[in-house]
């Protein structure tokens, strides 16, 4: 049986750190390519060419156009080359870390990523999602390697609003619970094999780790402070949920997330915002003690994340419109399939109004 842990080479996080990217890159090459929206190179620009220029080392602010397509990776992959960089540096959210993971990818080079948020998990594992130039979901890129430098600015992170921290909690929430599925049915993991013991205390600590910095994570957020609360929280976020979910494999609450999409009144809902009440699905479907289940919920409430699905913009709680997200959460390589029990459309559904019922009750008190 092959055992497979994956992480990126090297991860960086502190106040400050946009400015040391330069610094972090000097084994990776000699002429940067910097991935990032107007809006970045207005607000931490300067920081990171400081770094830059301080040591003499070549760069470009390339802007990213908007969305992580197949054309917005041409479009990229021709500039690279007409610019004759050796590296790519991806600054910014989730579409921008996909895309400069992607050109990466294609063009055979070193990729360091500073994420400007902490809303999921994304920025260490070796996957990129596509979408169309419209927006749509188009596919998932696997990519053979995690990023070589994943470079976090608390500082930058804590800017940005507290929801977007918030949100990565939900998202980080499922890591253990995911895991503890994927590993009970032996499923593989993303990376070509079964869970370390490492990979599985990472995503243990990922939860201990929201349950006891959590609240006062949010609570310092909310008036814009970096506290430690704060750093583990933004580490949980990216890299124990990041390493958790890829080396480890994920389960229901992903599906259910997945389900959710196809209703619209939740897309202007976060990933993790949903993955959350996914995971409160997954514990009604797995049938968990209620003393875990509250300890979720409490969790959930604490840090302002949804646990009824009105929070998330559903209204019509009928079956006839249910029945549409746990079909799509159960289709076939979904994986749901990887909780202990057999699941159906018809058992997700129950489990989901159960969370809802249980998210009101629990709300009430
Ligand atoms: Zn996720």
């Amino acid at each position: 049986m092959r055992k497979v842990l994956a992480c990126p080479s090297r991860y960086i996080q502190g106040k400050g750190e946009m400015a040391s990217i330069a610094e972090h890159s000097v084994s990776l090459g000699s002429n940067a390519f910097i991935l990032i929206s107007e809006n970045g190179i207005k607000r931490y620009g300067e920081n990171i060419e400081k770094g830059f220029t301080e040591r003499n080392f070549p760069f470009t602010f390339v802007k990213f156009e908007g969305e992580c397509s197949k054309e917005e990776i041409e479009r990229l992959r021709k500039e690279y080359t007409t610019l004759r960089c050796d590296f790519i540096v991806g600054v910014g959210g989730g579409k921008i870390i996909d895309t400069a993971k992607a050109v990466a990818y294609y063009e055979s080079v070193p990729v360091v990523i500073a994420p400007t948020i902490a809303s999921t998990d994304a920025p260490c594992s070796a996957l990129s999602v596509l979408y169309t130039p419209d927006g749509q979901f188009d596919e998932y890129l696997f990519l053979p390697k995690n990023p070589d430098v994943v470079l976090v600015d608390t500082a930058v992170v804590a800017a940005s609003p507290p929801r977007f921290t918030v949100s990565g909690m939900g998202d980080a929430l499922a890591t253990y619970f995911e895991a503890t599925s994927a590993i009970g049915k032996d499923s593989d993991n993303f990376v070509g094999g079964k869970a370390t013991v490492a990979a599985y205390a990472i995503a243990e600590l990922c939860y201990d780790i929201l349950l006891s910095h959590g609240k006062s994570a949010v609570e310092a957020l909310n008036v814009g402070a970096i506290t430690q609360a704060v750093e583990k929280i933004i580490e949980a976020n990216t890299l124990l949920s990041g390493v958790g979910f890829e080396s480890c494999g994920i389960s229901a609450a992903h599906s259910v997330h997945n389900g959710l999409t196809a209703l619209h009144e939740t897309h202007d809902y976060y990933h993790g915002e949903k993955v959350a009440f996914g995971v409160l699905t997954q514990l009604i479907l797995e049938d968990y003690p209620i003393e875990e289940i509250e300890e979720v919920y409490d969790f959930c409430l604490s840090v302002g994340l949804p646990v009824t699905l009105g929070e998330l913009g559903v209204e019509d709680l009928s079956r006839d419109n249910l029945i549409k997200v746990a079909q799509l959460a159960c289709a076939p390589g979904e994986t749901i399939h990887n909780t202990s029990v057999a699941v159906c459309p018809d058992s997700v559904l129950d489990a989901m109004l159960a969370a809802d019922a249980l998210g009101k009750m629990y709300k009430a008190q």
